[in-house]
């Protein structure tokens, strides 16, 4: 294993204050403001979004042909399997786990770091600047997230000793994992419990406090099928949510993804216990999990919802721009009601609700002076935005635009694509180096 890069490394140099002029912007702030106006970034955050900003800067950006947006926020994700994108298609979930374990057990932390740089150039690509990630080599995707410039949030996969393939104690290594990793500008180190069938009480309570002393969030997997539910209840005859909250467990700092099958009680715990969700619909309706998740249900109850993509082995895409759509569709089909979930809502899911799951509400989802720079210039003379009217884009963003529409992308005020090029590496590179390690990969699926 190669040395972690060490911990406080700076972020990307940037020009020390730029102004984005006569943008539309998209701001989400507590008015959700769409305007024609001036966005200023000094030092990485935005200074000023206002009508009209006379103050001098380093550099002045004619952004009159794009809407500025917030960067989004995945919200549950595995990156580095962007190499196994297509890899299990159109299979049961078990076969599709049968697959998935065979190959990953095979994974060495090289082709984790190659996964990553591609999953992350897909997501800066399609305006994602955050995201959420459940793997294990995650030094590798740090390095990864250091060196393209997105902002990581990595949670070290963590399950009962003797059911992993890792060296060591899962959980000791999430604790040294955050501890080599802590206080870095764009890697959130974080705890990582897989599931509740293959996490026991004493690796659920052990990762809560490891997170809970090193103030990281931790995240998980949960109620995704009704088999993982029943199995879970004929084991401890608790329903997973309810089994989590008698073992003490349920907390805030905390993100489950999925959350499909849950009954109004467990409903209300997760939202008095304070607990985010990663609602994941592409996945969940690629492999059949036969359920909607309650979004409305947990929405009205106070729980946190954000949008996650899952890995592309069962999306098969990173793209927020999609999952904003198939989220939105499929509450109003389930419910036959065409009014829940507005476009509104899904742009919020994807922005605004995204940061406050990663308790970073106060730094991120939005445009407003203070806040970190995280956003993306989408074209507006892109087809998919016409009408580019202003009170029409947040129905494009939600329901149409495409990822060729988004130019550019900043993290933290600092260039990350520009004119839909990554600025901080190339992606020919990634691309040979994702098909070689890929080859490897394919190689050791077990055929069917
Ligand atoms: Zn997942």
């Amino acid at each position: 294993m190669r040395d972690p890069v060490p911990a406080h490394v700076p972020p990307p140099p940037s020009p020390r204050s730029t102004l984005f002029r006569g943008a539309l912007l998209v701001t989400q702030d507590p008015a959700r403001r769409i305007f024609r106006g001036d966005l200023r970034v000094e030092g990485g955050r935005i200074a000023s979004v206002g009508e009209h900003d006379p103050t001098p800067v380093d550099l002045v950006v004619d952004a009159s042909g794009f809407a500025i947006v917030p960067g989004f926020v995945n919200a549950h994700t595995h990156v580095a399997m962007s190499l196994l994108r297509g890899i299990a298609d159109d299979r049961e979930l078990a076969g599709f786990l049968e697959t998935l374990f065979a190959v990953d057990a095979k994974r060495t932390e090289a082709d984790v770091e190659v996964g990553a740089r591609a999953g992350i150039a897909e997501m800066l690509l399609s305006g994602t600047t955050s995201f959420l990630d459940l793997y294990y080599f995650e030094d590798a995707i740090a390095r990864a997230v250091e060196s393209l410039g997105i902002r990581g949030f990595l949670g070290w996969a963590v399950l009962d000793p003797e059911l992993t393939t890792q060296k060591g104690v899962p959980v000791e290594n999430a604790r040294a994992f955050i501890d080599r990793w802590k206080g870095h500008a764009l890697v959130s180190p974080l705890v990582a419990p897989q599931g509740v069938y293959v996490c026991g009480k004493e690796t659920w309570l052990r990762s809560k406090e490891i997170a809970e002393r090193a103030g990281a969030l931790v995240h998980y997997h949960l109620s995704e099928t009704r088999r993982e539910v029943h199995e879970h209840q004929e084991k401890t005859g608790r329903r997973p949510v309810v089994w989590l909250e008698e073992i003490g467990f349920l907390g805030p700092r905390s993100v489950a993804a999925h959350a499909v099958w849950l009954t109004g009680e467990e409903i209300g715990l997760l939202a008095r216990r304070q607990v985010g969700v990663a609602h994941c619909p592409s996945s969940n309706l690629k492999l059949a999990s036969g359920g909607v998740a309650p979004v409305v249900e947990l929405r009205a109850a106070g729980a946190t919802v954000g949008l996650g993509t899952d890995s592309v082995a069962s999306n098969n895409s990173l793209s927020m721009l999609r999952e904003m759509h198939v989220a939105g569709l499929v509450q109003k089909n389930q419910r036959w009601d065409a009014t829940v979930l507005s476009a509104q809502e899904l742009l919020d899911l994807a922005t605004l609700d995204g940061a406050r799951l990663l308790g970073r509400e106060s730094d991120l989802g939005s445009l407003e002076a203070g806040k970190q720079a995280d956003f993306s210039l989408f074209r507006l003379d892109h087809p998919t935005l016409l009408p580019a009217r202003p009170e029409a884009i947040v129905s494009h963003l939600a329901y149409s635009a495409s990822e060729e529409a988004v130019d550019s992308v900043f993290v933290a005020g600092a260039p990350v694509v520009e004119h839909r090029r990554l600025v901080r590496a190339d992606w020919s590179t990634i691309r040979r180096d994702g098909e070689a390690a890929a080859e490897t990969l394919w190689s050791t699926r077990p055929r069917k």
